[in-house]
């Protein structure tokens, strides 16, 4: 089957990629670039985490993570920035953002909430989950030293998330743009072992980090020297 091509008007699906981008880099970037490519996207939105709920305190201000996702957007017309939650003087609740997105774009635009497999797998503790699905989509990328994969679940998730998992699975994105949410899609990205805490420590024990990020951003983080 022919990878589905890119949605040139407004209201095909639209990626949602959250995350707290502590910093962001080029695993984030290729898993927003693969999913835009293998499940047909118009674009993605990246949108960093304010205050994430699930984790200690960023490394850096919520200021900051939101510039440096903008300068990594920077040139790539298939992303888009949303500051919503970084503006938002609350707990970066993913099911607060997609009724906010609900009420900017209607109830008909296809969402897709895309997630690495550790995210995903961490998805039954996350507030209001079980009704994430009458919201968006879920596409689940791999992610290197991360069980649960494409071709392996649901006999790693657990069992409440395979449950509701059960019969939302598809694995055709022709699912994801006729219908505005309610599947769960797995799909095969480059795996890439990198990570934003792999970034902090190099950078905090004076190592280099070049070639895992953006340039621009690691530009960014040496200017207002983060993460020393
Ligand atoms: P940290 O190391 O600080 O925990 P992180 O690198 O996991 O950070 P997050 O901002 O927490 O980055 O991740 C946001 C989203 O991007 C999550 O859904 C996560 O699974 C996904 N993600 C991050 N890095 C990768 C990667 N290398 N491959 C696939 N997915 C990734």
């Amino acid at each position: 089957m022919a990878p589905p091509t890119e949605q040139p008007d407004g209201n095909g699906p639209l990626g949602l990629l959250g995350g707290t981008f502590d910093p962001i880099h080029l695993g984030h970037l290729r898993l927003a670039e693969e999913a835009r490519e293998a499940l047909g996207l118009a674009r993605v939105r990246l949108i960093p985490a304010g205050q994430p709920p699930h984790r200690s305190e960023p490394g850096s201000t919520a200021d900051d993570r939101l510039a440096m996702a903008r300068l990594a957007a920077t040139g790539n017309p298939g992303l888009e920035i949303d500051d919503g939650e970084v503006r938002a003087e609350r707990k970066s609740y993913t099911m607060l953002t997609l009724e906010r997105l609900r009420t900017e774009l209607g109830p008909q635009r296809p969402l897709v909430l895309i997630l690495g497999a550790d995210a995903f797998e961490g998805l039954p503790t996350w507030h209001r989950w079980q009704e994430i699905f009458g919201l968006a989509h879920i596409a689940v990328a791999n992610r290197p030293g991360y069980s649960p994969h494409a071709r392996r679940w649901p006999a790693t998730l657990s069992p409440e998330l395979a449950a509701a998992c059960q019969d939302r699975h598809t694995a055709d994105p022709a699912d994801l743009r006729h219908t505005p949410a309610g599947h769960v899609m797995p799909f095969d990205m480059t795996p890439l072992a990198i990570s934003a805490s792999l970034i902090r420590d190099l950078i905090g024990n004076g190592h280099s980090a070049r070639y895992l990020l953006p340039d621009s951003v690691l530009d960014y983080i040496g200017s207002h020297g983060l993460y020393r």
